[in-house]
């Protein structure tokens, strides 16, 4: 093999097996391991009865938020007295069943970009890469076709034709922000069900508890597919992350419209949203990699996040920004210019962290190819990096980012998260919630992912936490 042994019992690649590696097999330890993780161990989440409460509470919350956002110049609000409680909750649900009523027109435009994604995700080719090897599968590696990077373009243009004619003008989604967020609950709700039957009739159901409300919610499927689709690593980008820059992209020529000119605040979201959506397509490849796709099963925890909770949750700004004068976020330049440098360093780390360490990966198990789409940024591979060799088979990064903590892309990516709050300052605190919502799910997915590799890797994990001990920003946490 070739590695070399450092004096800190560390293992380096060479160059020759950067470019030429291996697969590494599981050893009969790790094998034994993989079973164990594959099977139900305990309940997350707070169990059944926590389930039940995302399930119920998240929509609620959802419809809450936007309410307060549009209807009440983006204030919290909450019944004035006891008895203005049940009237507080008929004006409540009077907001959603009119200005958010499933209706025909969101059912168009949502269904719409569903099949328009589907049929291009089947139809235009791509770059195929191979994941990691599956263990439910007899560590059988799927290949993944990755194509967003053509189909996403061709929505784009499809959209600027659709707008320019007149067709469908952009304005419309942030318009119809309510009924959109509907029809998409409506989708979440319905794919997960659907999938969890089907599953557990046609399919491998793995990793079950017995408990159903439980299992439908945390997925009964690990790879779904649908022809060359693996639908949930479609997902994960296609839907959540082309909306919410569609959403950005429909919030600026609202701007244009009302006032002639974009602010530079939106402009700010354009960005940002655009950097998020293009690193995904641009970096598909580097998908397969990650927790989402090797480790979590397709139920209603990624389904409805990614059909409803990411697009209409993440973007309050933008849907302030669209409905209120500039002057409630007028920031002076070098505001903007911390704001918009803060938000490139964060996006500069975040990408090179994921990339380092899904093309480490890549290169142990011998698949690495260098992909050319644009941008590829200095320091997304590391050359001859330092790992720590486990007796499961896998190794650990301990090089790159990877040196200074145990989740640079956690702590990068919360903090673009922050700033798609930060760039309308104090008008209002709900385009904070993605933020704070978004801290919350990474410590608590980080506890799951740690305790995970702990069982998994055993002594070696403590080594590999022993080198990187800092969990999140160094020196620090
Ligand atoms: P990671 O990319 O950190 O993946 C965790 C897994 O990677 C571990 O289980 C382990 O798997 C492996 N791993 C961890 N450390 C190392 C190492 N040093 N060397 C080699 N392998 C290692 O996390 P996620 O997949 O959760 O997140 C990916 C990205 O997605 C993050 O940037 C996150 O912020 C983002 N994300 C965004 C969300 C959003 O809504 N905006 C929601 C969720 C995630 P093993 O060893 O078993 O292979």
């Amino acid at each position: 093999m070739a590695t070399k042994v450092n004096g800190d019992g560390l293992r380096q690649r060479t160059a020759s097996s950067q470019s030429n590696g291996k697969v590494v097999a599981p050893s009969e330890e790790g094998k034994k391991i993989d079973q164990k993780l594959d099977q139900h161990l305990e309940y997350e989440f707070g169990g059944p009865a926590g389930v039940i409460a995302i399930m119920t509470g998240f929509p609620i919350l959802m419809y809450y938020l936007w309410i307060c956002l549009v209807f009440y110049d983006g204030q919290l609000v909450f019944p004035k007295s006891s008895d203005d409680i049940v009237p507080f909750f008929g004006r409540m649900w009077e907001h959603v069943r009119v200005d958010a009523s499933p209706n025909l027109y969101a059912w168009k435009v949502y269904g719409g970009l569903i099949i328009y994604q589907l049929f291009l995700a089947w139809w235009v080719p791509g770059y195929m890469q191979e994941g990691l090897p599956v263990p439910s599968l007899g560590y059988k590696t799927l290949m993944y076709k990755c194509n967003a990077i053509g189909c996403i373009y061709i929505t784009w243009v499809t959209a600027a034709v659709l707008h320019y004619t007149g067709i469908f003008r952009l304005t419309e989604i942030i318009d119809n922000f309510g009924h959109l967020m509907t029809v998409a609950m409506i989708v979440g709700f319905g794919v997960t069900i659907g999938m969890y039957f089907l599953t557990v009739t046609f399919g491998n159901p793995i990793r079950m508890s017995g408990n159903f409300i439980y299992d439908v919610f945390m997925g009964a499927c690990l790879n779904p597919r649908l022809g060359p689709i693996d639908l949930k690593m479609w997902l994960e980008v296609r839907i959540p992350w082309v909306l919410v820059f569609f959403m950005s992209v429909s919030g600026a020529c609202k701007q244009y419209e009302t006032y002639g000119y974009v602010t530079p605040n939106m402009a700010f979201m354009c960005l940002a949203t655009w950097l998020y959506l293009n690193a995904c397509i641009k970096g598909e490849e580097c998908i397969p990699q990650t927790w989402d796709m090797f480790h979590e099963k397709w139920g209603f925890l990624v389904i409805f996040w990614n059909f409803a909770g990411v697009p209409f949750s993440y973007i309050y700004s933008v849907v302030y920004m669209a409905s209120h004068d500039p002057s409630h976020y007028k920031f002076s330049t070098p505001t903007y210019v911390v704001l918009y440098a803060t938000l490139l360093t964060a996006y500069y780390i975040w990408d090179t962290s994921m990339s380092q360490k899904s093309r480490f990966k890549m290169q142990t198990q011998g698949i690495f190819t260098y992909r050319k789409t644009f941008p590829q940024l200095p320091w997304n591979v590391v050359n001859n990096p330092r790992f720590v060799q486990t007796a499961h088979g896998n190794r650990l990064l301990v090089d790159g980012w990877w040196r200074y903590s145990r989740k640079p892309n956690y702590v990068a990516d919360w903090t673009m998260s922050l700033t798609w709050g930060l760039c309308i300052g104090a008008a209002s605190p709900i385009p904070y919630f993605y933020s704070v919502f978004f801290i919350v799910v990474l410590i608590h997915r980080c506890g799951r992912d740690f305790e995970r590799c702990a069982v998994k890797y055993g002594k070696d994990w403590e080594k590999y936490c022993s080198i990187v001990k800092y969990k999140f920003i160094p020196g620090i946490y």
